[in-house]
């Protein structure tokens, strides 16, 4: 959106992470918002999900630099969002993720200097492109920290540089199988391969986690509380159980949006806080030019996961305060296979919740891609549950003897696609790789007036991403000057 808006009124579809934050960033800029969801309960992949008495997370496991100073920090400090209430600090013991191949354990620290100390332990050999590695690292993390990163889109993002896919810098420097392996782990995180992983993300993601990393005290649905509670503080109102079946355009500019129920909303703007391909659904075909359509079409998706929610005996298996990454790596350090572990305390006494994520491709899934949650049939159980038990037979390596654990629940890419609406149940959305870049860049600028993007596809994803993605699509809305003038003494 070139120009800022005239008019108040902004409706923002979706209330995940991305379209709360945007619901009430706009209100603090003086428009009225409402959010428009088709679930019954907000907050999209953030909220998490109750089975047995469980609480089961979806999309938040753990989040970076949500320091006092630090990017999230700030923005959740200019959102009015309590910190201290959601969230509290890992690390406490030093470690924050214990990456473990068949050949090497690496316990990922927190703070750089403590991961520059253990790679140059751990890696001798890659003295070289550990010193340009850091050099990086902190840059990034010096304009991560800075009022521009909040305030003009990023700075980081203006370096060409660090476009450049991280396995390329890697090849370059003739990196060592381990230290290859150790560094693809972030790529993973995201979804994207290390080979085609630009090093701004690559980057952005590491360094947030280093500067601080914190999991949730409680829930995502508490999260989700927390960010409704402060988006109806201010004025914003939400209608749930009824989704965006079209976005009506007047004379090619954005005049409201149309619901399931077939009511009309009237808006100045519309904030699009869903995925890309979803939004080409609620437009009319000939509202963009082919090209643009065909672009977003043509965009390739993250993987999605397979996952598994298993009660364990607490005493048996304490809480453990950082997360496990068990990875599989070829003889030149290409992470080829993993599954993330989360231990955790519950409310239900004596026991706790371990949590157990894996790729999985939608390939696999496909024969049910026609059905809908909870009416997929005996085999798409079956198939689940037997990938669910031998997740949980694998997870025995780390976590002891596992034979009392219960399977509270199983996910799947076709839950994710049908819950939140995203392609082939995509992880982290249009994969934000070094070969599409343009194309996901471009999504910032739809080219029709009123009409903005938001949530994980706009900028970046995951809760840091979405959240910068709110900000950036205030700005759009608000006109830059408005936006810096509000938000500068916080940035
Ligand atoms: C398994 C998993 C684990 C993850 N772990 C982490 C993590 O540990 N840390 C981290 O930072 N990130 C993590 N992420 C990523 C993070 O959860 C997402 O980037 C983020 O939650 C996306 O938020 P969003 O607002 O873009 O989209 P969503 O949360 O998908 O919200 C979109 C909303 O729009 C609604 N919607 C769709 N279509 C319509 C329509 N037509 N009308 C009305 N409403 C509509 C959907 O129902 C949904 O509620 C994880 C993601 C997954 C899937």
């Amino acid at each position: 959106m070139r120009n800022s808006i005239d008019g108040k009124n902004i409706v923002i579809i979706g209330s995940g992470i991305g379209g709360l934050s945007a619901g009430i960033i706009l209100p603090l800029l003086n428009f009225r918002v409402t959010v428009v969801e088709k679930n019954p309960l907000p907050g999209g992949l953030m909220r998490s999900y109750s089975r047995s008495g469980f609480d089961c997370p979806v999309g938040v496991h753990y989040v970076g630099a949500l320091g006092e100073k630090e990017p999230l920090g700030k923005m959740f400090h200019i959102l009015g969002i309590p910190v201290d209430e959601l969230f509290t600090p890992m690390g406490q013991q030093g470690i924050i993720d214990r990456y473990i191949f068949d050949d090497l354990i690496f316990d990922l620290p927190a703070g750089l200097d403590a991961l520059e100390e253990k790679l140059q332990n751990a890696f001798p050999e890659d003295t070289t492109a550990l010193n340009v590695i850091m050099k990086n690292l902190r840059d990034i993390s010096r304009r991560m920290m800075e009022p521009s990163f909040l305030l003009n889109q990023g700075d980081p993002f203006q370096n060409m540089d660090y476009y450049q896919p991280m396995g390329e810098l890697l090849d370059n420097f003739q990196a060592s199988a381990g230290f290859r392996a150790v560094l693809s782990v972030p790529c993973h995180l995201i979804g994207v391969p290390l080979n085609d992983c630009p090093i701004i993300f690559h980057h952005m993601v590491l360094a947030s986690y280093l500067l601080s990393s914190w999991r949730l005290k409680e829930s995502g649905s508490k999260m989700t509380d927390v960010f409704v509670r402060r988006f109806k503080e201010l004025g914003g109102s939400l209608i749930l159980n009824n989704g965006v079946k079209k976005i009506s355009l007047v004379e090619g500019k954005v005049a409201g949006v149309i619901l399931e129920s077939g009511e009309n909303l009237p808006a100045d703007a519309v904030v699009a806080a869903i995925h890309p391909k979803i939004l080409l659904e609620l437009l009319d075909e000939d509202a963009l030019r082919d090209s643009f359509r065909r672009r977003i079409r043509g965009l390739k998706e993250t993987e999605g996961v397979i996952a598994v929610q298993a009660s364990v005996d607490a005493a048996a298996h304490p809480e453990i305060d950082h997360n496990i990454y068990r990875l599989s790596k070829n003889e030149n350090g290409v992470i080829e296979d993993g599954a993330f572990y989360q231990l955790r305390r519950t409310h239900s006494p004596g026991a706790n919740l371990l949590s157990i994520m894996t790729k999985s491709s939608y390939e696999e899934w496909s024969r049910w891609e026609n059905t809908v949650s909870g009416r997929r049939g005996k085999d798409y159980e079956e198939k689940k549950m037997n990938l669910a038990n031998i997740l949980l037979k694998k997870a025995e390596e780390h976590f002891g003897n596992l034979k009392d654990a219960q399977i509270l629940d199983v996910y799947t890419p076709l839950t994710i696609r049908d819950y939140v609406n995203t392609p082939e149940g995509s992880c982290y959305g249009a994969m934000r790789s070094a070969r599409q870049l343009l194309k996901v860049v471009s999504l910032n600028n739809i080219p029709i007036p009123g009409l903005c993007l938001a949530g994980q596809n706009a900028m970046a994803p995951g809760v840091m991403g979405c959240v910068l993605g709110a900000f950036n699509a205030a700005r759009q809305i608000a006109g830059s000057e408005k936006f810096i003038q509000k938000f500068q003494r916080d940035a």
